[in-house]
């Protein structure tokens, strides 16, 4: 048996693991993450040092001969932190990023902060407090008498001392000088939760209750496979990972629950604190550097139990992880878009696999790969099919906007949904407008010539805003508007279609008495933007919100009973094979918003492709209906998760070198793969040709089986090391 061993994890010459033999004595207790005592370096220079095991093998490609053997294997020492470089180990090869990078997201706080702590001062002699005050009060010595009296009680905090006594911190000092009073110093550590009191468990209805115990039966006496919950909105999957929770509590084990940064608001957490009190913690994106190393010291001491954050979270160095939950697991957010380009939910499993925690998915819209995964066994597939407390589903309209269009309606709200909105504002109910930003929206262009107006750094179209800049939203580059087409001279230029902030506008002239709100990317930049609005919202400081897909995440809205879909099919035009998934996601998510209360909701979805299946299916928020179509037109052309993709994406800032590195670099795939399993396409441009100046081309590989694009893509990585027309030209490798 060989192991793979990382050592010095703080040099970055040192990148990558080195083989070692196990040797019989030691081959119980060698496991991945442990720490080893190994000989490294030259004969002469030889000296014994500390690594970390991050895998074991039975094979190598090494001469045996050469290999040296590990010396000891420190006791005790498979600690969660030993356990996370075997997790980054694992995620540098198959996210092909180097060793470093892969721990510094993995470990990503090595810095340590000053300790922030609690100062307790008590008596002495709390027996005789009574007659000290006494004998300092005859000597005149009021302040110091003060102290003893306010500590007669028992021992107090500093800061709560010195406010009751009204003393400074030197007659404090005096005082322990004389040694009438001590002083304790505790660590604790920096909070970020309020205290809240831990409330009883839910009752659950007969369908959850009957999800549980399929749950538990798979983990406790199954197969112990990752579970898949697809359980319509409302349906409580909140309430069963809490039970889940519990359990792996119970077990004396520890829990993550990765949930989207956008859906990460107090509400949220409050739901986990309120059942499981101090134990719980939150991470997200404000924390200063000091409130998160205080989180992994809490975790890793055992003082905390259950994680609440996005993607990053998966990391907490629990000790003994038992649990790992992944809300909305759907969302694109769990791929990191940074090296290494990770995809949090398989990265889950395998932190799984190392250390024997569970893995449940939750989802009302769940992505194809992992409904795909739960149909063929992979995963054990559960379904919540009805609200809890018996409140229905949406009642879900299609309005055909051609129709509108031929009955000379130009306007973006449909008749229909305009009168629904009149009637929810005369009964005081709340309406939410959801437009769908995917696509083309706001966009500027001639219609005479078709010229669209685009950011001269990256290929995407400017985008108006009310005070009439044109604005990039991937670079910030702003201008002012033109009157006049750029192309042909053209006074024909506008708006092709509408953003947020003129669909804000139009509602405010069609119902000038409605109380308008609007959420995007614009309006939530500040610190609290999000939650914020959200927040109003809620508490009725709006009739009606008008949003992009962030509207359709987090908040209950008791009094919504009714949501509009504006140009529900916009999302369909992209150019991904994943465009359907994504446009049935975000209609499902959104007509779910509505009648979550007592009231009954409705959902009008607007569309020009009314007979579109992700359309229909989402209408009737039917996700069976839409996984079987979905699949079917997948399995024809061999998209994945039928099969596996390679995107290779390349950037330059030089177009013509770029181009014929991508050329070449075809041509090399097609030579290391003369029979043609791999299916190669392109190089062809990306969907976004241009970002801040940098041309960007893709190609795609596919092939049956995985492994055989890992194994292409290292050939790759050594063709293009070794090829100076790829010098000035950045390779990135994309699976799905
Ligand atoms: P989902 O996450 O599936 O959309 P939630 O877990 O948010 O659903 O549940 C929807 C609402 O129903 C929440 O307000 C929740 O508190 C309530 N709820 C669900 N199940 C129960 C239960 N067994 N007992 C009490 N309230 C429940
Ligand atoms: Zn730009
Ligand atoms: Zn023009």
């Amino acid at each position: 048996m060989y192991a793979e061993v990382i050592v010095d994890i703080e040099t970055e010459a040192l990148d990558r693991p080195f083989t070692y033999r196990v040797p019989e004595a030691l081959l119980e207790d060698c496991r991945p993450g442990c720490a080893v005592r190994i000989p490294f370096g030259r004969e002469k220079s030889e000296r014994e040092i500390e690594g970390y095991v991050t895998r074991l093998t039975e094979k190598t490609e090494l001469d045996p001969a050469k290999i040296k053997e590990i010396r000891a294997v420190t006791a005790g020492t498979e600690t969660a932190e030993g356990r996370l470089v075997a997790l980054a180990a694992w995620m540098s090869r198959r996210y092909g990023s180097t060793m470093i990078r892969a721990l510094k997201t993995v470990v990503p706080v090595r810095k340590s902060y000053g300790a922030v702590t609690e100062k307790t001062v008590y008596l002495t002699d709390a027996e005789n407090a009574e007659a000290t005050a006494a004998a300092y009060e005859k000597k005149r010595r009021i302040a110091r008498a003060r102290v003893v009296r306010a500590l007669a009680g028992g021992p107090l905090d500093e800061r709560t001392l010195k406010a009751e006594a009204k003393v400074p911190a030197s007659v404090l000092r005096t005082l322990k000088e004389e040694g009438v009073i001590g002083i304790t110093v505790t660590e604790i550590y920096r909070k970020v939760t309020a205290h809240a009191e831990e409330a009883a468990p839910d009752t659950l209805s007969e369908e959850q209750e009957r999800v549980l115990s399929a749950v538990r039966g798979e983990w406790t006496h199954g197969e112990g496979r990752p579970v898949l919950l697809e359980g319509v909105t409302g349906s409580g999957k909140t309430v069963v990972y809490t039970e889940l929770i519990a359990d792996a509590l119970a077990e004396g084990g520890q829990a993550i629950v990765l949930i989207p940064e956008i859906a990460l608001t107090w509400q949220t957490v409050l739901r986990f604190v309120r059942r499981f009190g101090d134990k719980v913690s939150f991470l997200h994106s404000r924390l200063s550097g000091g409130e998160r190393y205080d989180q992994m010291k809490a975790a890793r001491a055992g003082d905390l139990s259950v994680m609440v954050g996005p993607r990053s979270a998966l990391f907490t160095p629990f000790p003994n992880l038992k649990l790992i939950v992944i809300d909305e697991e759907h969302e694109e957010t769990y791929r990191s878009e940074t090296m290494p380009r990770y995809d949090a939910r398989e990265t889950a499993i395998e932190r799984g696999r190392l250390e024997g925690a569970r893995i449940l998915f939750g989802s009302a819209t769940p992505s194809i790969v992992s409904a795909y995964r739960a149909a063929r066994g992979t995963y054990l597939g559960l379904a919540l099919k009805t609200r809890f407390g018996g409140s229905c589903l949406p009642r879900a309209g299609i309005i055909d906007m051609r129709e509108e269009l031929k009955k000379g309606n130009r306007s973006i709200l449909s008749d229909a949904l305009r009168e629904k909105i009149g009637e929810r504002l005369r009964k005081k109910e709340q309406v939410m407008l959801f437009l769908n930003r995917r696509g083309y929206a706001g966009h500027i262009s001639c219609r005479a010539c078709g010229y669209v107006i685009k950011c001269p750094h990256c290929d995407v179209s400017l985008t108006r805003h009310r005070n009439g800049r044109l604005v990039c939203h991937y670079c910030g580059y702003e201008t002012r508007e033109v009157g006049t087409c750029p192309s042909c001279g053209s006074k024909q230029i506008g708006g092709m279609t509408i953003g947020t902030e003129q669909v804000e506008e139009i509602i405010g002239r069609t119902f000038p008495e409605a109380r308008v709100m609007r959420m995007d990317l614009d309006t939530t930049r500040g610190k609290e933007g999000h939650s914020a609005i959200l927040a109003a919202f809620s508490e009725g400081k709006a009739d009606i919100l008008v949003g992009t897909q962030m509207i359709v995440k987090g908040h209950d809205f008791p009094r919504v009973t009714l949501v509009g879909v504006l140009m529900a099919d916009l999302s369909l035009s992209e150019a991904d094979y994943r465009s359907a998934e994504r446009t049935y996601q975000l209609i499902a998510q959104a007509a779910g918003r509505a009648g979550r209360g007592t009231l009954p909701g409705e959902a009008v979805i607007q569309t020009y492709q009314p007979e579109h299946y992700a359309v229909t299916a989402a209408a009737a928020q039917d996700y069976e209906a839409f996984y079987r179509e979905e699949i079917a037109y997948r399995s024809i052309l061999q998209y994945p998760p039928v099969s596996s993709m390679l995107a290779i994406l390349g950037a330059s800032e030089n177009e013509a070198v770029l181009a014929e590195a991508m050329r070449y670099l075809r041509r090399y795939i097609d030579r290391i793969d003369p029979g043609g399993a791999l299916m190669a396409i392109g190089p062809a441009p990306q969907t976004i040709r241009k970002i801040r100046d940098q041309s960007r081309e893709v190609i795609y590989l596919r092939h049956a089986d995985a492994e055989q694009l890992i194994r292409a893509r290292a050939l790759i990585e050594e063709y293009i090391a070794l090829n100076s027309g790829f010098k000035d030209v950045q390779i990135q490798f994309d699976y799905s």
